[in-house]
C-alpha cells in the first residue's frame, strides 16, 4: 500500500502496532495523557470539562495518580477538586428537623447519592480513541503487514478485542482480526509451555529465550497494559 494514500490514523496505528503489546492500550494511554496535560494547562476554565469532572467526582484512581505526575498540576487540581468537596458537604448536610436520616433518606440512599453521576472523563477520552482505532484496524487488518505486525505484537488485550468485536467494521475485518488474535494467543501459549518446561529442574540448564517474559505478557493479554 502506497504511504501517500494512508490517513494519519492508519499511519499512527501501523507505527503503534510495530511497538508490540496491545496497540489500542498504547494509543488510548497517549490520548489520556494528552488530556491530563490539557487539563493542567488549557482546560482549567473550560466550563463543560469542569462540570463533567464535578459529576464524575474527579478522576478515577489510575488517572488521579497519572494527573499527580503532571508537572504544574497542583493549582489546577485544587481548583477542580474544591467544588467537588464543596458538593460533598452540601450532599451530606443534615436536615434542620430530621438530621441526616429519616424515612425518606436512609444511610443506604445517602450512599447512593454520593455515587458518581458520570464516568471519569480521562477514561472516556481513552475509550473514544480505542474505538476509533479499532475501526481503523478492522478495515486494515486484511493488509498483510498489519496482520503480521498485530500477531508479532501479541494481538490486542482481551478488553480491546471485545471492544473491536463490538465496533463497526466490514465482516471480513472481524474474521481477520479473530484469526490473527488466535494466532497471537497460540504463540503466547506455546511460550508459556516453554517457560514452564524450562522451570522444571530437569531442564533448568537450558537458557531462557524470548519466553522469559511470557508470564508478563499473559497478565497484560487479559487486562491490558500501561506503560507506567
Ligand atoms: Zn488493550
Ligand atoms: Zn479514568
Amino acid at each position: 500500500m502506497a504511504d501517500a494514500t494512508m490517513t494519519p490514523l492508519q499511519h499512527r496505528l501501523r507505527e503503534t502496532l510495530a511497538l508490540g503489546g496491545c496497540a489500542l492500550c498504547r494509543l488510548a494511554e497517549q490520548d489520556e495523557r494528552a488530556f491530563l496535560q490539557s487539563l493542567t494547562y488549557e482546560r482549567i476554565l473550560d466550563i463543560p470539562t469542569r462540570e463533567t469532572l464535578q459529576r464524575a467526582r474527579g478522576l478515577c484512581a489510575p488517572h488521579a495518580r497519572a494527573w499527580r505526575a503532571v508537572q504544574g498540576c497542583a493549582l489546577p487540581v485544587a481548583l477542580v477538586y474544591r467544588p467537588i468537596i464543596k458538593d460533598l458537604l452540601a450532599q451530606t448536610e443534615p436536615q434542620a428537623t430530621q438530621g441526616w436520616f429519616s424515612r425518606s433518606t436512609s444511610p443506604h440512599q445517602l450512599g447512593e447519592r454520593l455515587a458518581t453521576a458520570a464516568p471519569c472523563p480521562a477514561c472516556r477520552v481513552g475509550e473514544a480513541t480505542a474505538r476509533r482505532y479499532a475501526e481503523v484496524l478492522l478495515r486494515d487488518v486484511g493488509a498483510e503487514e498489519v496482520r503480521a505486525a498485530l500477531i508479532r505484537g501479541g494481538g490486542l488485550c482481551l478488553p480491546h478485542l471485545r471492544l473491536a468485536l463490538q465496533a463497526s467494521g466490514p465482516a471480513a475485518g472481524y474474521r481477520a482480526l479473530l484469526a490473527a488474535q488466535r494466532e497471537a494467543w497460540s504463540a503466547l501459549m506455546a511460550e508459556l509451555d516453554e517457560f514452564i518446561r524450562k522451570n522444571d529442574y530437569r531442564f533448568q540448564h537450558e537458557p531462557m529465550g524470548d519466553e522469559r517474559d511470557a508470564w508478563l505478557r499473559a497478565l497484560d493479554a487479559l487486562v491490558g497494559s500501561s506503560s507506567d
